[in-house]
């Protein structure tokens, strides 16, 4: 069984995530989505809220699913048993920062593979906080993120929520 965990923060998980996810699934006989919890990270939901989501737009996939971690990411994928991380790459901008971490993963756990996705040229552009900056101030952001997490962003700004940040 070859199992890759995709973690990433996912405040809110957009089309794009959802795009990444469903591709890899098609590689892995089976995706962790892994909500990292990170305190230090200023986020709109709770990582619960960010899993519950997840999974609800995933509804009965049979080979994906999301859960939460915390601690370092190599340590987790060696708990569930994954083979490989799944990484999204945007534009150029991206490039830095996931060769960072991907250095430091493979410093780290020497085994474990990152694979990179090329993101679907439509969501190229696509970022949670566009999405969150768009919602914030009434925007429509049906066609960027699944139905669920639509309904919860209106839920969220329409109560004058958004706790933090
Ligand atoms: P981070 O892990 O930096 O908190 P996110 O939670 O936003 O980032 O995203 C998790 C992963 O998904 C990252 O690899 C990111 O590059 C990728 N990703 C985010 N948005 C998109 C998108 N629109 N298309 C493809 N990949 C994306």
């Amino acid at each position: 069984m070859r199992i890759a965990v995709y973690p990433g923060s996912f405040d809110p998980f957009t089309n794009g995530h959802l795009d990444i996810l469903n591709r890899a699934a098609k590689l892995f006989d089976y995706v962790i989505v892994a909500v990292l919890v990170n305190p230090e990270k200023k986020c709109l939901f709770t990582p619960e809220q960010r899993v519950d989501m997840i999974n609800a737009v995933l509804g009965e996939s049979e080979n994906v699913r999301a859960v939460h971690f915390h601690g370092l990411l190599v340590d987790f994928c060696r708990q569930v048993h994954a083979c490989a991380v799944i990484r999204g790459l945007r534009a150029v901008s991206d490039y830095e920062y996931e060769l960072q971490l991907f250095s430091i993963n493979k410093q780290l756990a020497v085994d474990i593979e990152t694979v990179f996705l090329m993101s679907s040229t439509q969501y190229s552009f696509l970022s949670s906080s566009i999405v969150k900056e768009v919602a914030r101030y009434g925007g429509d952001v049906s066609t960027m993120v699944p139905q669920g997490v639509d309904a919860a962003l209106r839920g969220l700004f329409r109560s004058g929520g958004g706790t933090k940040k």
